[in-house]
């Protein structure tokens, strides 16, 4: 790699593959460059096996509100519209049905409710009565060879797009973004990036080994953002939280996903079953949540760019008192902490996946090792809350810089559709609107993506 590059991209993940891929198909930028510090893109969260494979449509995600769920569909079917016009669309999305079951009077009530906001919006989309589930997902509808004695309704869908291999779509949006003729496209790996500083009009962005310049830069380098936007003098006033997900393993008892109704408190608490795409004949269960001070789980390395990050201070503490304050979230930080310990944690679990398939045994569970990533959802120290979803610092001046929380990779194409616009905004650089709107907005005008904050955006969260 050498010269000066106009955009230069940290973190290979699927979020910064969609911007290079991106900016090398859509925009007039020359030279484009992405640095990542594994030997190959998506070793973190987007490995396919460190998430939960969802490509989120806002449908059955019941702590999206109208608005949310339209925008995470916009950002959904971009990505859908990509993989289908892949010659290895077989590896990277997958349908199943899916569904979120509702059990019990409430549950069933609010989905009733909510089935009457977004059916407008999402044509495919049933409200499914017991003998509906009983056809689609006979295990959640049975108990001991007879309907189960519980009230359940589900909202739902057949036969769409409902699951993606976020790794195999990252390594496809490299493969993709280096075949665009005439620029150069090039990508770094083993290369970490340790200090990004700034020298005239161009960003100093230090490997341990090489110093390259660039334009413009953005980090999508999920928890590591932030310690870089710190260097940069940006963002001190948020800290990180990492969230880290854990799954089970059972045999196969599921179809499809199941999702469950959320907490409104605790966005990203209620499990879900589903199958994963790696791993044939099983169903996966989770994920957990489960506060950890490492950046990449399993990886306790980063427990010390962690220390950096949090800078544990009095309003740090004030917001983690506010949490703990709340009943609900106190018992389940305390219940998620028990879902770590051996042997405990398979008894704890099992009553929760028991909503979903009444008649699992404990046997069947398999806490899956080294399965499950880490959420780093960021605290708003003025504002003195937790941030839910996506976040984005935007300096204004050519940098920017991404965390990426769930449903981060459903919406990988949508983020990196507003980075590019910033970078073209700043640079003077031409989008090709037309090629763009063809491509991956295909008949898909309605929801046009909004005119976000400059500073900052952020939304709702969903495992
Ligand atoms: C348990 C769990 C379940 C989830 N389920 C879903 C789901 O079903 N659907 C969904 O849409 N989203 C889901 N998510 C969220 C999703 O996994 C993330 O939003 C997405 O993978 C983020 O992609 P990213 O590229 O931003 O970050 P990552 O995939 O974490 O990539 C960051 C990259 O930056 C690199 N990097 C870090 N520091 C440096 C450095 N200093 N120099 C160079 N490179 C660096 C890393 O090596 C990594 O490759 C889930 C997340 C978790 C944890």
């Amino acid at each position: 790699m050498s010269q000066v590059f106009d955009l230069l991209i940290v973190g290979g993940g699927v979020s910064g593959s969609a911007l290079l891929y991106l900016a090398a198909r859509y925009t007039d930028l020359q030279h484009v460059g992405m640095l990542e510090k594994y030997a190959a893109p998506a070793r973190v969260n987007s490995l396919h096996s460190n998430n939960s494979q969802t490509l989120h449509c806002g449908d059955i995600e019941t702590n999206y509100s109208l608005e949310k769920a339209l925008k995470v569909q916009r950002a959904a079917r971009m990505v859908e519209n990509y993989a289908t016009a892949q010659p290895d669309i077989d590896h990277l999305i997958f349908r199943y049905s899916k569904m979120v079951l509702g059990v019990g009077d409430r549950e069933c009530g609010q989905l009733r409710a909510r089935f009457e906001t977004l059916s407008p919006h999402y044509p495919g989309l049933r409200l499914l009565e017991p003998r509906d589930i009983a056809r689609i997902e006979p295990a959640v509808a049975y108990s001991g060879g007879s309907a189960r004695h519980d009230e359940i309704i589900a909202l739902g869908s057949e036969g769409e797009y409902t699951a993606v291999n976020f790794e195999a779509l990252a390594r496809s949006f490299v493969r993709q973004a280096q075949r665009c003729q005439g620029k150069q496209i090039d990508v770094g790996y083993n290369q970490q990036v340790r200090h990004i500083k700034r020298q005239g009009e161009l960003f100093i962005v230090e490997s341990g080994t090489t110093s390259f310049q660039a334009r413009s830069i953005v980090v999508c380098a999920g928890g590591h953002s932030l310690k870089l936007a710190h260097d940069l003098g940006y963002g001190h006033h948020f800290s990180v939280l990492p969230v880290a997900g854990s799954y089970y393993f059972t045999p196969q008892v599921l179809r499809g996903k199941v999702y469950t109704v959320q907490n409104d408190k605790l966005p990203f608490a209620a499990i879900h079953g589903d199958p994963d795409v790696m791993v044939p004949g099983k169903t996966r269960w989770g994920p957990t949540a489960l506060v950890l001070p490492v950046l990449e789980r399993y990886n306790w390395d980063t427990l010390k760019d962690f220390m950096r990050v949090f800078r544990f201070d009095r309003q740090v503490w004030d917001v983690l008192y506010d949490l703990l304050k709340v009943p609900d979230i106190r018992n389940y930080m305390l219940k998620n902490f028990l879902f770590e310990v051996p042997v405990l944690r398979r008894a704890l679990f099992l009553k929760d996946a028991r909503k979903i398939v009444p008649d699992l045994r404990y046997r069947d569970l398999k806490f899956a090792h080294h399965v499950g990533g880490i959420r780093p959802q960021l605290i708003d120290k003025d504002n003195r809350k937790l941030m839910m979803g996506e976040a984005k610092i935007d300096t204004g001046v050519g940098a920017v810089f991404n965390m990426t929380p769930s449903p981060g990779a459903t919406c990988c194409l949508e983020n990196a559709e507003v980075d590019m616009r910033k970078i073209a905004g700043y640079l003077g650089a031409r989008v090709d609107e037309e090629g763009f709107a063809r491509e991956l907005l295909v008949d898909d005008k309605r929801h046009e993506v909004e005119d976000l904050p400059a500073h900052f955006i952020s939304g709702d969260a969903a495992a």
